[in-house]
C-alpha cells in the first residue's frame, strides 16, 4: 500500500506546499485529489511519486520509504510529454529498462494495444490527437507494470468528448489491472464520475480539509 505519512514540504523561496499531510492509498482504490489552483496537489503527487523529497515525514510502498521514483509507481502529467525525437513506441519503451530490444519492443507493442493504439506504434508523437497523446503516456507509464497510477490533472487539456472517452478507458484499465489510482483534477464532475475516495485540499496551501468515501456502484 502507498501511504503518506506526515509530509511537510517548504519550496526554497519559503512557500509551504504541503504541512502535515497524511494519507493512506488502499490497493485498488481509486483517490481523487481536489482542490484549487495552488493548494498543494502537484507537490503531493510528485512526492508519492518520488519526483521531489518531504522536507519532514515520510511515503511508504509497502511500508518501504520511497526517496526516488520508484518502478512500482507510474506517473502521467497533464502535459503527455512525449519525447518528438522517438517514435510512439521509442516513447513507450523508454519506460522500460533493462531489457533487450526485442522484448521492449513487444511489451510496448503491448501496452499500446490496451490503450487502443494498435498501428501508431511506427508514427511520431506530433502526428497524436491530444487524446492519443495522452494514451501514449498512459501507455508509458503502464509499460513496466506498475502498481499504482500517479495522475496530474491528465485530462485537462482535453476536450470534454475526449475527456470522457478517457475516463471511461482509465476506468476499463482500472477494472482489468487492479491498479491503484491517484488522480488530481480541479474538476468536480471528474472526481464524481472517476473517485471512490475524495481528498479535498484546502486553499492556502497545505492541508487536506475533508475526505469522503464516495463508494460508488460502478456497472
Ligand atoms: P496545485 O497543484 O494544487 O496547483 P502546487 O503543488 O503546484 O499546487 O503548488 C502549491 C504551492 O507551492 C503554490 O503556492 C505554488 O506556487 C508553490 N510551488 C509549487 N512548486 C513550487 C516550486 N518548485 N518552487 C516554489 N514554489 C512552488
Ligand atoms: P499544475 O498545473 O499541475 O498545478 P503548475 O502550473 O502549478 O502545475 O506548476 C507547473 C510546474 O511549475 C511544476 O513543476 C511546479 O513545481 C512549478 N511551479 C509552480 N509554481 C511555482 C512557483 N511559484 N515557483 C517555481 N516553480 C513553480
Amino acid at each position: 500500500m502507498l501511504v503518506a505519512a506526515n509530509l511537510t514540504r517548504t519550496y526554497r523561496n519559503g512557500t509551504t506546499a504541503l504541512r502535515q499531510v497524511s494519507a493512506e492509498f488502499p490497493p485498488g482504490s481509486i483517490t481523487v485529489i481536489v482542490g484549487g489552483s495552488g493548494c498543494g496537489k502537484s507537490t503531493l503527487l510528485r512526492l508519492l511519486g518520488g519526483l521531489d523529497r518531504p522536507d519532514t515525514g515520510e511515503v511508504l510502498f509497502d511500508g518501504q520509504p520511497i526517496h526516488q521514483p520508484h518502478p512500482a509507481i507510474g506517473i502521467v502529467f497533464q502535459e503527455p510529454r512525449l519525447m518528438p525525437w522517438l517514435t510512439n513506441s521509442g516513447n513507450v519503451e523508454f519506460g522500460l529498462s533493462n531489457l533487450p530490444r526485442a522484448a521492449r519492443r513487444e511489451r510496448a507493442a503491448a501496452a499500446l494495444t490496451r490503450l487502443r493504439l494498435d498501428g501508431l506504434g511506427a508514427r511520431w508523437p506530433k502526428e497524436l490527437s491530444g487524446g492519443q497523446a495522452q494514451r501514449v503516456a498512459i501507455a508509458r507509464a503502464l509499460v513496466a507494470e506498475p502498481s499504482v497510477l500517479l495522475l496530474d490533472e491528465p485530462f485537462s487539456a482535453l476536450d470534454s468528448f475526449t475527456r470522457s472517452s478517457l475516463h471511461n478507458h482509465l476506468l476499463d484499465l482500472w477494472r482489468d489491472s487492479g491498479l491503484t489510482l491517484v488522480l488530481v483534477t480541479h474538476d468536480l464532475d471528474e472526481a464524481l464520475v472517476l473517485a471512490d475516495r475524495i481528498l479535498v485540499m484546502k486553499p492556502g496551501p497545505g492541508q487536506i480539509a475533508a475526505r469522503f468515501d464516495v463508494s460508488l456502484d460502478r456497472p
